[in-house]
């Protein structure tokens, strides 16, 4: 029988796993944390750094019984400041461990010179793929001034992809989902059949497969999408039953969940073939062939979408990248 999301949340709640919805100043409006009320005390994700989410986080605990101090181990989902920001804060008053995957540490240590790398890498990415110079600027902008937001993070458990934390009365096995960011990890219950999903797994939006730089420091960009494909088809295999994301409510039929985003690709990549009928086009064209003229802050996450099609086709075989120094444009082999 399935549940419904308020019955899953209780019925999380009985197993000592409590949602907090923290405010973010993003368009994706709050983010979950979890509270796992077990020994050690453990808040999985803490929200963006501000005043703001640092009050709510104290009430919201406080509501629990429980206070930041109290706080033992603090597990980070993935990479996204909306989701850590708060993280050295929060460590600051409990002295909380730091559990995330270890392929991650490094890049969430140096937060700083990372972001400042990662907008260059995007900088460099759009002009390559054709959206114009003033686009390119107006988004480094935004980006530099959601910064503050985020922060570093000094991992004190890295974890390696399936490692198993053991709590007083469950264990939560960690495994590395890429796709949405390059470091989404989820927390399996096997026990309970309860999979703390993050951004890997949202119910009413899709989580955008962002292209990024790769965890190891190499230049070549990741393939975000067909890494995101890839982890789907690991967590439509699991038996769980309830999945908790990292905003909205519960999801109860994981697999139907995913089947609807896998067809959804099917059909875009489709689509984004057909577009290249009449010749060759630019990621940045495509994406306006699609979605027409969007918001600044949107254009880098449809071009993410754009090139995780593209890049499957490629793989297919069934278009090629055409590079004439300055743009690269996809153009089918057929
Ligand atoms: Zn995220």
């Amino acid at each position: 029988m399935t549940l419904t999301p308020e019955e899953a949340l209780e019925q999380a709640a009985l197993a000592g796993i409590h949602r907090l919805q923290i405010p973010t100043p993003f368009a994706v409006g709050r983010v979950n944390c979890y509270l796992i009320e077990d020994g050690p005390l453990t808040l999985i994700d803490t929200g963006p750094n501000s005043g703001k989410a640092l009050d709510e986080l104290g009430t919201q605990l406080g509501a629990r019984g429980h206070s930041i101090d109290d706080l033992e181990l603090v597990i980070v989902t993935h990479q996204h400041i909306d989701h850590l920001g708060l993280v050295e804060i929060v460590v600051e008053h409990s002295g909380a461990e730091v559990a995330a995957i270890g392929v991650a540490a490094e890049r969430l240590a140096n937060f700083d010179e990372d972001a400042e790398a990662d907008d260059r890498f995007a900088v460099e990415l759009m002009l390559r793929n054709g959206i114009p110079e003033e686009v390119t600027a107006a988004l480094r902008s935004v980006s530099r001034s959601f910064r503050g937001w985020g922060s570093h993070v000094a991992v004190t458990r890295p974890l390696a992809d399936g490692e198993e934390l053991k709590f007083g009365d469950r264990t939560l096995q960690a495994l590395h989902r890429p796709g949405h960011s390059p470091s989404d990890t989820v927390f399996w219950d096997e026990q309970r059949k309860i999979l703390i999903a993050a951004d890997h797994l949202l119910p009413r939006i899709s989580s955008n497969p962002l292209i990024s730089r790769p965890l190891d420091g190499s230049t070549e960009r990741t393939q975000a999408l067909v890494a995101y494909i890839e982890s789907m088809q690991k967590t439509r295999e699991m038996p769980a039953e309830i999945v908790l994301p990292g905003h909205g409510d519960p999801v109860v039929d994981h697999v139907a969940l995913i089947d609807d985003r896998l067809a959804k690709h099917e059909r875009r990549k489709e689509k984004i073939l057909g577009l290249l009928a009449d010749g060759p086009r630019s990621g940045y064209e495509l994406a306006q062939a699609i979605w027409g003229n969007v918001a600044v802050t949107q254009a880098f996450l449809t071009l993410s979408e754009v090139i995780g099609h593209a890049d499957i086709l490629v793989n297919e075989g069934r278009v090629r990248e055409v590079d004439d120094g300055n743009v690269v444009r996809y153009e089918a082999t057929g």
